[in-house]
């Protein structure tokens, strides 16, 4: 008897439905005088783990192979990181030896810091202060000098506010499965299961530390919506939505003229946004959802013709005991000299915000163009000695850019999540706002999303 081969199920419609008329959020890159790439939002990407790996395999299934820029291993700007403290840059140690010795601005070796974590008892907490977890297992100094850099570089955020453990949920896992931060680091979370490529082999040859692509980050949103719309998905852009309803079970999603049905949705909007669009009998998860804010940033690109940095390296960060205003400072043609345009011109990035900007918005400040420009020449002048006017600069102030995972941000997760469970709400979040900012992180929520709704969620 004839038997019809078995055709696999028909992919489902999906509609990409975007507020504004670009894509890519906050990856936005721009060409400046001569060609000159400068990033209003990331600007380097993290190769490394199983996350790093899986977004360097969808940097080659879509053809951007001979786009990437590496920062491989031995290049400074992979090597060198700076604190800005006391009037002065100084390099962050690295390696064992650089444990050792005396490492302004720290009073002692690092290496009593790590002593101190191998010999401190097991914290008790299901979860604790970036700042407070740091002061206990490694000393207030590196809590208050370099936690509290980090994330401000990382979150635009205040240490003593942001979790342990879910802004870096390594530490906080090291700690609870081994007790100590630096033998769990050491042994490890044991071995997820990584994809394979060419270019992944090559990134862990090469001990790449981040990498960039020659015109901008913003190419892969680019070549991602050319991949989608190839694959028949429906791309409408410059539509917000305004509204989520529920009719006997399936989404009507209103998009001011007109509107969509939908069987599912998948969110990757801020979750302070989602929760305003939700409907009535999702209330209580509009509710924890209202409470994942975010902190804004504005972002000063700089350009000089003929100038030299004082050191070389990735950048440095700056606490906010020095100045509660300025982030820090990212080298971006250390990193990716190919950016620079021609004539090349040397471009740095000055990140503000922090409790000085979070004051002036409360305050109802006016926060002119100016006002940034001028704190972001000042903080390259006087931490670079960068004194001479820009040939080129950018002003932009990303308001709520970046979500905060304060203290117990865990429990909110694990309630939105219960509520989706056993509401059988035919909704999936996605996006920075639950578990992790970094661009690997929120591409690994989406892809974890579609195999949840398309019911293949698995590791690899
Ligand atoms: C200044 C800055 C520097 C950063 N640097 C780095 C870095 O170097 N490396 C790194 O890995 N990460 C970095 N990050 C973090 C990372 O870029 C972001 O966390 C990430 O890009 C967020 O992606 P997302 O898709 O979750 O959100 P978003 O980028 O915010 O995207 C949300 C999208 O939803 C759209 N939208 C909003 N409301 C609606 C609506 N009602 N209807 C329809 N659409 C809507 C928006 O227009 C937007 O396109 C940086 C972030 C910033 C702000």
């Amino acid at each position: 008897m004839y038997k019809a081969p078995q055709r696999p199920p028909p992919l489902p419609q999906v509609v990409l439905v975007e507020g504004s008329e670009r894509l890519g959020g906050w990856i936005r890159s721009v060409r400046g005088p001569g060609g000159a790439v400068f990033e209003l939002g990331p600007r380097g990407i993290r190769p490394a783990g199983a996350l790093g790996a899986r977004t360097l395999l969808m940097v080659s299934e879509l053809g951007l192979d001979s786009e990437v820029l590496p920062v491989r291993g031995d290049h400074p700007a992979a090597q060198n990181r700076f604190l800005y403290v006391d009037g002065a840059l100084h390099a962050l140690p690295s390696g064992i030896s650089g444990l050792l010795r005396p490492s302004p601005p720290f009073s002692r070796p690092l290496f009593w810091a790590g002593l101190r974590d191998l010999t401190t008892p097991q914290g008790k907490d299901t979860d604790e202060t970036v700042h407070s977890f740091a002061e206990r297992r490694l000393g207030p100094e590196v809590a208050s000098l370099a936690m509290d850099s980090l994330c401000r570089g990382v979150f635009a955020g205040n240490s003593r506010e942001l979790s342990v453990r879910s802004c870096f949920p390594s530490l906080f896992q090291a700690e609870q499965t081994h007790r100590s931060i630096l033998l769990g680091l050491l042994l490890g979370a044991g071995r997820t299961s990584w994809p394979d490529s060419a270019l992944i082999r090559q990134a862990r040859a090469e001990r790449w530390s981040q990498w960039s692509l020659r015109g901008g980050l913003e190419m892969l949103p680019q070549a991602l919506n050319t991949h989608l719309t190839s694959r028949e998905v429906t791309v409408l852009r410059g539509q917000p939505v305004c509204g989520l309803s529920l009719q006997a079970g399936r989404w009507k999603v209103s998009l001011g003229d007109s509107c969509l049905e939908a069987d599912h949705v998948i969110s990757a909007l801020p979750a302070s946004v989602l929760s305003k669009l939700l409907p009535a009998e999702a209330a209580p998860l509009a509710r924890v959802l209202s409470t994942i804010t975010a902190v804004s940033v504005a972002v000063v690109n700089l350009q000089y013709q003929g100038a030299r940095l004082p050191v070389q390296g990735f950048g440095h960060l700056v606490p906010s005991s020095e100045d509660p205003g300025i982030l820090g400072i990212v080298y971006d043609s250390v990193a990716f000299p190919e950016q620079d345009g021609s004539p090349p011109g040397l471009r740095v990035t000055v990140m503000l915000g922090g409790s000085w900007l979070q004051t002036l918005e409360a305050r109802g400040c006016v926060l002119s163009q100016e006002l940034f420009q001028q704190r972001a020449q000042e903080a390259a002048a006087t931490q670079l000695g960068l004194k001479e006017p820009p040939s080129h600069c950018l002003v932009h102030l990303h308001r709520n850019c970046i979500p905060q995972y304060t203290l117990g941000h865990w429990k909110k997760l694990e309630s939105a999540t219960h509520f989706l469970a056993t509401g059988r709400l035919p909704l999936t979040l996605a996006g920075a706002s639950y578990e992790g900012v970094a661009v690997n992180d929120c591409i690994e929520s989406g892809r974890k999303a579609a195999a949840r709704v398309l019911g293949s969620e698995r590791d690899s």
